[in-house]
């Protein structure tokens, strides 16, 4: 049961898409599903990754690995945030790998004790957000944790600009190949592209991709990929509405003749945010605006003529492309994934079909043992 109010995740695509990249790249593929595979489901988007071929799964923090350990995914897992040294000691029973970014960071895993941790250098390259900017600090990291037990396995940088400005990007490349070559270690994960960078820049150091965004199909420099993704409403209430009233809170709508208005079970609080007012929405065959506010569980759209109750509405899908949304809206696909509200049911289809449905709102009650 639930809610008429749907985001739909196509397994095939991602696995697709993860395809590509492995052919694009010819590297190794470390799936990203950090913010719950980017608010479509950390496990389901990991599973058809694994299928497809990805070797590690990355994630943001701890608490996100050990999400994904007490799911009961138990192959390779690297963090790419920070990690406080308190935690480490589960991080090395779980065999998640963390990464090391600064002097200060080494010195506490090893007070703490890294004895069997496994570790990726992070290098940063010109992202000023983490990572060691010091070739010689790097050294002394390596030399020290290896000394303390810790197995450095990986060394990995961020690119900042991948999508939007290749000389950024070289000039990036070129230092994280210089940390690596003074480094003079054997790393067995070396790792600096993101989506883009992985479908479009080639290099002969890196032996993997850090693949995220793309695995929904989303790029702006290469077509090839399947997009994965698509939020789904359904009118419950039509009706005609006289002319000159108005429509919805603060009353920023007038109707300049008689109108056909349907009601979707869609709001604020699953993600839609307000400045959607006055965009477009997909139903029927017909491109139709959302008229008056978004209201938090409800929103408003004019129909051109009157349709049954229960009409499917796309939100952005086959017919509205998430990065148009994007577009209108002023931000990036990535946040609205990410926002759209747990309260919203994930469907998983294979073939067109459904397979799978989860929504993290609703529970299981021991008073409701028939679920009622
Ligand atoms: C999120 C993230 C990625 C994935 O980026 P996409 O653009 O989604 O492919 C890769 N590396 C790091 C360090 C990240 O934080």
């Amino acid at each position: 049961m639930h809610r008429k109010t749907w985001m739909e995740i196509d397994l095939d695509a991602v696995e697709a898409n993860v395809r590509t990249a492995k052919e694009r790249s010819g590297k190794k593929i470390i799936a990203v599903v950090k913010a719950d595979g980017y608010g479509l489901g950390d496990l389901a988007v990991a599973n058809a990754a694994v299928a497809a071929g990805a070797e590690m799964l990355a994630v943001s923090s701890c608490d996100e690995a050990m999400i994904l350990r007490n799911k009961g995914y138990r192959g390779d897992v690297l963090i790419l945030g920070h990690t406080d040294a308190e935690d480490l000691a589960r991080m090395i029973r779980q065999k998640i790998a963390v990464p090391a970014y600064s002097a200060l960071w080494v010195k506490n895993a090893i007070e703490a004790g890294c004895r069997g941790l496994r570790v990726h250098i992070k290098v940063d390259t010109g992202m000023n957000r983490i990572g060691f900017k010091d070739n010689a600090e790097i050294r002394q990291a390596i030399h020290d944790l290896t000394e303390a037990g810790a197995e450095v396995e990986g060394i990995f940088t961020h690119f900042a600009c991948a999508d939007t400005d290749p000389e950024f990007t070289t000039v990036q490349f070129e230092r994280f190949r210089k940390a690596v070559e003074e480094a003079d270690h054997s790393f067995r994960w070396i790792h600096c592209d993101n989506s883009e960078a992985t479908l479009s820049f080639k290099d002969d150091l890196s032996n993997a991709c850090r693949f995220g965004i793309g695995m929904y199909g989303i790029s702006d420099t290469y077509k090839g990929l399947k997009h994965a993704v698509s939020l789904w409403s359904e009118i419950f209430l039509v009706k005609q509405v006289p002319a000159g009233e108005t429509i919805g809170y603060g009353a920023t709508y007038r109707t300049e003749a008689p109108e056909w208005i349907a009601t979707m079970p869609i709001g604020y609080a699953d993600g839609l945010v307000r400045k959607n007012q006055g965009r477009t929405v997909y139903i029927d065959g017909e491109y139709v605006p959302i008229v008056g506010r978004v209201c938090m569980d409800q929103t408003m759209i004019k129909l051109p003529r009157p349709m049954a109750e229960g009409t499917k509405v796309e939100l952005f899908g086959p017919h509205l492309s998430l990065e148009a949304m994007a577009e209108d809206l002023g931000t990036i696909p990535y946040e609205i994934i990410c926002l759209i509200s747990e309260r919203v049911t994930r469907i998983y289809t294979r073939n067109g079909k459904q397979v799978d449905e989860f929504n993290g709102r609703v529970i299981e009650s021991k008073y409701n043992p028939e679920g009622e």
